[in-house]
């Protein structure tokens, strides 16, 4: 069996352990230390824009508390795009809040803006006005922002960014990340830098990042005993796992360029081949740090489907995977409400993600080509 070709792994330097063993000698192994500040001060420095970083045991936590702080409660209304991993909406259910789903567009595969302006008209006809939208960056592609936060302005209605997957991507020369009430950043092993597991909270006010250290520490009173007025959430981040940050924060560029020089791997190879498309840029508003490398396949034109490239893939012991299962299509959340048309769901039908890691060798990279070029030559 050949070593398998991961879709997007970890990508360590060696300098992490550095930090990890200060933190160690130190004794600072928990939710205090200087990785903590560091890596939060290192995040803030890299986004540029006026933001207050809160470091936290993941971005699903970071979404809930972002929820939690715009006062989300049972019975409200939460809009986010569909086509989307689950936990963009899974902090909505805590909340015993109902998600509202809204299609993608076709350029940058987020959240339609014209959707959205259906979705809120639809909702607030029927007497109940969503109280927060969540859009996404997917695969490091950043939204239409422009038009997302002027509806939600329009409309009086905070925006989360979910960039959880766009740490490095930019909308017209701004950090995903900086433009919502808050933003959401993941360090999963699988993103483009890790913490081994983790993520962020991008606050704009000293009020918020207060407040949402507050929560993440089990909101504690100020009081020598354990006083307690409102119910907290253990979501910090540790020392230790902010000292593998730190180290990763050293390289992030690095990774950017690495994973877009995988996507202009990818346009090159499928360039020839007509009806593939490999998601890319729509104009200059946009970069993308291009987490995920993605296609889709039009096998009216080219005689293939997806699948059978997944399959030839899987058969090399290469990883790949189909694109996101859209949320309104999940049986989780059958009866929560949608609004748009089918793009969502076309993507998923012909759609694959390919290996996009930053540390593919020439070899792994050889071996990808020959079987997409099998694959479409027959
Ligand atoms: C990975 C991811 C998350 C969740 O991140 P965790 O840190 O694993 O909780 C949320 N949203 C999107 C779009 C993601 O890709």
């Amino acid at each position: 069996m050949k070593d398998k070709i991961w879709l997007s792994s970890p990508h360590l330097t060696g300098r992490e352990i550095f930090f990890v063993e200060d933190a160690f000698q130190k004794n600072w192994v928990t939710s205090l230390g200087e990785n903590i500040n560091e890596f939060e001060n290192s995040l803030q420095r890299y986004l540029h824009g006026n933001v207050q970083i809160c470091a936290l045991n993941s971005a699903t936590s970071a979404i809930h508390l972002a929820l939690v702080i715009l006062g989300i409660t049972a019975g409200d209304e939460v809009i986010t795009s569909s086509f989307s991993f689950i936990a963009s909406a899974n902090p909505i259910a805590y909340q015993g809040a109902i998600p509202v789903f809204v299609d993608s567009e076709k350029d940058t595969w987020n959240m339609s803006p014209a959707a959205l302006q259906e979705a809120i008209e639809g909702r607030i006809s029927k007497g109940n006005k969503p109280k927060a939208i969540i859009v996404v960056h997917l695969y490091g592609m950043p939204a239409k922002m422009d038009e997302v936060l002027s509806i939600a302005a329009k409309y009086e209605i905070p925006v989360i960014e979910d960039a959880a997957e766009a740490l490095g991507s930019k909308y017209k020369g701004n950090a995903c990340g900086t433009f919502g009430r808050f933003g959401i950043l993941s360090f999963n092993g699988n993103k483009i830098i890790t913490t081994s597991g983790g993520g962020a909270l991008v606050c704009h006010t000293q009020e918020d990042k207060d407040k949402t250290v507050f929560l993440s520490t089990q909101a504690r009173d100020n009081a020598p005993h354990y006083q307690h007025s409102h119910i907290g959430y253990n979501y910090r981040m540790s020392n230790i796992s902010a000292g593998i940050g730190r180290g990763q924060m050293e390289v992030l560029n690095d990774r950017v360029d690495a994973r877009r020089k995988m996507q202009s791997f990818y346009v090159d190879i499928f360039k020839d081949i007509d009806g593939v498309e490999v998601l890319s840029e729509p104009g200059t508003d946009f970069y993308s740090n291009h987490w995920l490398s993605a296609i889709t396949v039009d096998a009216s034109k080219t005689g293939k489907t997806r699948e059978d490239l997944r399959l030839a893939f899987l058969e090399d012991n290469i990883e790949s995977r189909p694109l996101w299962k859209p949320m309104h299509m999940q049986p989780v959340f059958a009866d929560a409400p949608y609004y748009g048309g089918n793009v969502a769901e076309t993507l998923f039908e012909n759609g694959l993600c390919l290996p996009s890691g930053s540390n593919l060798t020439d070899d792994e990279r050889n071996r990808i080509a020959k079987v997409i070029k099998q694959v479409f030559s027959k």
